[in-house]
């Protein structure tokens, strides 16, 4: 994908809004690449092994978790996510997600799910140069 990189043009904004969570109960899937699992497994002081047998499902090489419809991902408790300090890629870079950065209309769009979406603090354009770069190894 080829970005336009329309956000180094103008300042954007963005902070998590608290107890919000709804980026943990949206319908899809949460993938873990290979330092994910690691990462999580580590964090919970059990096996990479144990953590895929207990949390996720495989198709082909990718391991996922399925969050399903009307459901949270099962690592969210009621204070946020119970791996929070070790979750994988996918969540630490939401919404600096190439699908979402490609433009500034695909920015505006997710803002209506996201309300922390053009909120708080502007983000310098190298930290959202690493976070889109910070991609989940599938
Ligand atoms: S939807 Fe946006 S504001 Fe809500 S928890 Fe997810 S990243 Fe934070
Ligand atoms: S792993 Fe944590 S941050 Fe990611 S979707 Fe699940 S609860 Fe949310």
């Amino acid at each position: 994908m080829i970005f336009s990189k329309w956000w180094k043009k103008e300042p954007l904004r963005f902070e998590c809004q608290p107890d919000c969570f709804k980026c943990c109960c949206k319908p899809g899937f949460v993938y873990f690449d290979k330092d994910d699992i690691q990462r999580a497994a580590e964090y919970l002081d059990i096996s990479p092994q144990k953590f895929k047998q207990t949390f996720l499902t495989q198709d082909g090489r990718y391991w996922m978790l399925e969050v399903e419809e009307n459901q949270a991902c099962l690592f969210l408790t009621p204070d946020g996510c119970n791996i929070h300090p070790a979750k994988p890629k996918q969540c630490q870079t939401y919404p600096f997600w190439p699908e979402i950065m490609d433009s500034k209309n695909t920015w505006e769009l997710t803002s209506a799910f996201c309300p922390g979406i053009n909120k708080g603090p502007v983000i310098p354009t190298d930290t959202i140069s690493k976070l889109l770069k910070n991609k989940t190894d599938l």
